[in-house]
């Protein structure tokens, strides 16, 4: 029989081996990050997260009292104001278009009502009729081939982004007004729903379109195989104009100088949104509750930001760390948008964009990150997250294109490396529906703070990593935005 201190002896080995397999490797050149609390960052998370704070709608209050918060936690961590702004802040420039209250349009024999058959989006007040032009889908090449003067242009509905481009392009060929035929995915009653609250757009610089934007509910086909079959068509709109109302939208930014001189001439940029949806009665409210506390979007992604504020200006990198806050993404990418069109520094000097931003999680063993193996940096981002004892995967979903959807694209677009940092996500599953964009998103008991600690001191240090890398991060050979690289950076 082995004696009590026998058996005693071989435990404590174990205990100590234990100790230096896994707090010895954080503890040897501690750094920063390692030093984050939880206490501290989830303190923050709930004061982002919280019912006072109404779901950080753009257009609110609410959303400034955010924005001052990120802004003192700069101040506060010794972060530099970024030359030519105003303190921490660069004015976003929004308008709030509120759709037309009333209009008719009379399309052949029928009168279609605003907010029933029709939805006049845009345009000033109108009193018109014209002949009806029919161009398909509206391409550049159909458009051109047709004279649109004086006319009413009638096209199919193919999506908002494209909209836009018809319309300047119409009004530009002397259109007077703009129809669409909308026979697509949702049914119109969910359409009337979306396109009838009211949205945000930067604010248009200088000309303003006045021409009326109509879409409308063509779920039989009728009108398109009439048009497209030859049938000639008058029609007469009446509209009392969209409202458009300028509002107040800002981006939180700070710097923290490289510490090599040969390299603090380059950028690493950090960002993160921190508005969401606000609240009321959107989809997902009950009558217990209408705030949309936003927690996992984007509060996370912002505590994050300010961890790695905290943490790289206390022992700050090689090169150079651009911090932003950005406004209004769940509106349209509004503030990432402005910003990387009316960026502080010239861009060219910013190699590499790390954004955060998620939907939920659903594997807290893993970080995932959109875009994780098309740049150099794809090492730097799987040995930040090692550090944490999390570990990395890509875009589980390629077929959602969320590289797309999110800020960093405003960064991509131009040129730089930008993937987004997301908390673990396997798949757009039940437990993420659970959250995402519902009141439930909350700080609250089913939120895993120490998970949450760790991702931040996961992002955070990939951040260090990538902006001490002794090259420079670039795309991988072949990449879709390789061209715009060439362009931005000269190469
Ligand atoms: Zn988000």
């Amino acid at each position: 029989m082995l004696s009590r201190s026998m058996v005693k002896f071989p435990l404590l080995v174990v205990l100590c081996l234990l100790w230096f397999e896994t707090v010895w490797p954080q503890r040897k050149g501690s750094l920063p990050e390692d030093n984050l609390t939880r206490a501290e960052l989830a303190s923050q998370l709930r004061f982002l997260a919280s019912d006072e704070l109404l779901g950080r709608m753009t257009g609110t209050n609410e959303i400034h009292i955010a924005a001052r918060y990120i802004a003192e936690q700069f101040r506060m961590a010794g972060i530099l104001p970024v030359p030519g702004l105003h303190e921490y802040y660069q004015d976003v420039p929004l308008e709030r278009v509120t759709l037309s209250k009333a209009g008719w349009l009379i399309l052949g024999k029928d009168t279609l009502l605003q907010k029933k058959d029709m939805i006049i989006a845009r345009g000033s007040a109108a009193d018109l009729n014209g002949d009806v032009v029919f161009a398909g889908t509206g391409t550049t090449e159909e458009l051109a081939a047709k004279n649109l003067r004086g006319k009413i242009l009638v096209t199919k509905y193919q999506n908002s982004s494209l909209a836009t481009g018809k319309w300047n392009a119409a009004a530009e060929a002397g259109a007077i007004a703009v129809v669409e035929l909308y026979r697509g995915n949702f049914p119109w009653q969910s359409v009337l729903q979306f396109l009838g609250q009211s949205s945000f757009r930067i604010a248009t610089e200088g000309k303003q379109i006045n021409l009326p934007y109509v879409l409308i509910n063509d779920a039989q086909s009728s009108y398109e195989t009439a048009l497209a079959g030859g049938v000639s068509m008058k029609a007469s709109l009446h509209s009392e104009g969209v409202e458009i109302e300028q509002v107040r939208a800002r981006n939180v930014l700070g710097m923290i100088r490289g510490s090599n001189p040969a390299l603090r001439e380059e950028y690493i940029l950090l960002m993160a949104h921190y508005d969401h949806v606000g609240a009321g009665l959107r989809p997902g409210a009950t009558p217990e509750d209408t705030i949309f506390n936003g927690a996992r979007d984007n509060a996370v992604g912002t505590v994050a930001l300010m961890a790695a504020a905290r943490a790289l200006a206390a022992r700050p990198p090689a090169r150079s760390v651009l911090l932003a806050a950005v406004t209004s993404e769940e509106v349209g990418l509004m503030g990432s948008s402005y910003l990387s069109d009316h960026f502080p520094i010239p861009m060219q000097k910013v190699v590499y964009t790390l954004n955060t931003d998620g939907a939920g999680y659903n594997d807290t063993t893993i970080v995932t990150v959109i875009g994780l193996e098309r740049t150099t940096a794809e090492n730097q981002l799987k040995a930040g997250a090692a550090r944490y004892r999390l570990g990395v995967i890509p875009d589980p979903v390629p077929e959602q294109n969320l590289f797309n959807r999110s800020d960093n694209v405003s960064f991509a677009r131009k040129g730089v490396p930008s993937p987004n940092f997301s908390m673990g996500i396997r798949a757009f599953d039940a437990e993420i529906s659970k959250y995402y964009h519902r009141p439930a998103d909350h700080a609250d008991d089913h939120f895993d703070f120490n998970y949450f600690a760790r991702y931040c001191q996961a992002f955070t240090h990939a951040a260090r990593l990538i902006a001490d890398m002794k090259l420079r991060p670039v795309w991988k050979q072949g990449d879709t935005y390789e061209e715009a690289a060439k362009k931005l950076y000269g190469q």
